[in-house]
């Protein structure tokens, strides 16, 4: 059964309409959708019973629903959420002081396969639609309690944006647009591990949202051992980064995920501050958040934080602003797709 949030606003319009409803109760139904979270007909009060009861023999309010929720001792919530064909993905709610970020994936899989994401261990399966990435807000913001809101949204979660713009772009839209869920675009960033051609499409969408790069490496046969599938030199995906900076006035933040011993050593810090140390834009240092899966297949470990801060120290020698990323959901399956890939209960 297709669900109203897949409907465009014109669609909605002609079902309520074919359904005997009045023009302007599509648009109270949009409201009840989007601004409100509704997840049910009975929850939309203002819209008469009949026409309610009409609409839900043809549809379902949503796609998705959740699966399993994991909270850790931080407060950050990880779900898994269930798609209608039985594929599931997860999102990520992080409260930190004033600002909670929600971090939700665009694909079921990913077809980057970097060696530290667990995500990618298993490829891709599909796309997600622009219905089940735009419910992935809507179930966050749903879940939020005590006048907190959804503050900042990184589409940093499993999948890679850039190869499903096709359904993203428009998620987007929804996400920001003032008669949908109204988030400022400012506060929504998209990362990639680095498509040059359709970064060059992301940069022509209207309005302008941050880009990351998942960079984590500034030489091409390092950056090729840790994502074994990157087919673009890396001056290729920092020059289209630079341009998306030039045309849209957002600063790039680049990611590196810092693996001890493979990409963190006084070499590799170099490297990246000749790549980028004369470019408007920060490093955000992310110290691998180790998934037992892969340390033990693939002998990686998370640096020491002596190692983090000495690699931090030479960026910032270098003239580069640097974060460093402090670890959050710490205690049960924190790294991106672990949840997932140990089927929703915390255990392989
Ligand atoms: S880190 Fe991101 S791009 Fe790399 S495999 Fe995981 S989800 Fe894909």
């Amino acid at each position: 059964m297709q669900a109203l949030t897949e409907l465009s606003d014109r669609a909605l319009h002609d079902a309520v309409v074919d359904a005997g409803g009045k023009p302007f109760q599509s648009r109270q139904i949009a409201h009840w959708l989007w601004h409100h979270g509704a997840d049910r007909f009975d929850r939309m009060t203002n819209v008469p019973g009949p026409l309610r009861q009409k609409l839900a023999h043809r549809f379902a309010v949503r796609t998705t629903d959740v699966k399993h929720v994991d909270l850790a001792s931080d407060g950050t919530e990880k779900l898994l959420i269930g798609l209608g064909d039985g594929e599931t993905v997860e999102c990520v709610i992080i409260p930190d002081g004033e600002r909670t970020t929600l971090c939700i994936s665009t694909q079921v899989g990913c077809p980057v396969a970097c060696v530290f994401c667990a995500s990618g261990m298993n490829g891709v399966k599909r796309n997600l639609t622009t219905a089940e990435i735009v419910e992935q807000v809507l179930v966050a913001k749903g879940r939020l309690t005590d006048g907190r809101r959804l503050t900042n949204l990184v589409v940093m979660g499993m999948g890679e944006p850039m190869l499903n713009l096709d359904a993203l772009l428009p998620a987007l839209q929804r996400i920001h647009d003032q008669d949908g869920i109204g988030m400022g675009a400012r506060r929504i960033t998209v990362s990639t591990s680095g498509y040059p051609r359709q970064m060059e499409r992301f940069a022509a969408a209207d309005p302008s949202y941050n880009l990351a790069v998942s960079l984590h490496a500034a030489d091409d046969a390092l950056r090729r051992q840790l994502v074994p599938t990157a087919s673009h030199p890396v001056r290729d995906i920092v020059t289209a980064a630079h341009r998306y900076f030039g045309q849209k006035g957002r600063e790039v933040t680049y990611e590196v995920v810092l693996l001890d011993g493979r990409n963190d050593r006084p070499d590799d810090a170099e490297a990246l501050v000749a790549l980028l140390g004369a470019l408007p834009c920060t490093v955000n240092l992310i110290p691998w958040n180790p998934v037992e899966e892969l340390a033990v297949a693939r002998g990686l470990r998370r640096p020491a934080s002596h190692r983090v801060d000495g690699f931090a120290d030479a960026l910032r020698r270098g003239g580069l602003k640097v974060t460093v990323r402090r670890q959050r959901g710490a205690d049960r399956s924190a790294a991106c797709g672990q949840l997932r890939l140990r089927g929703g209960d915390g255990h392989p």
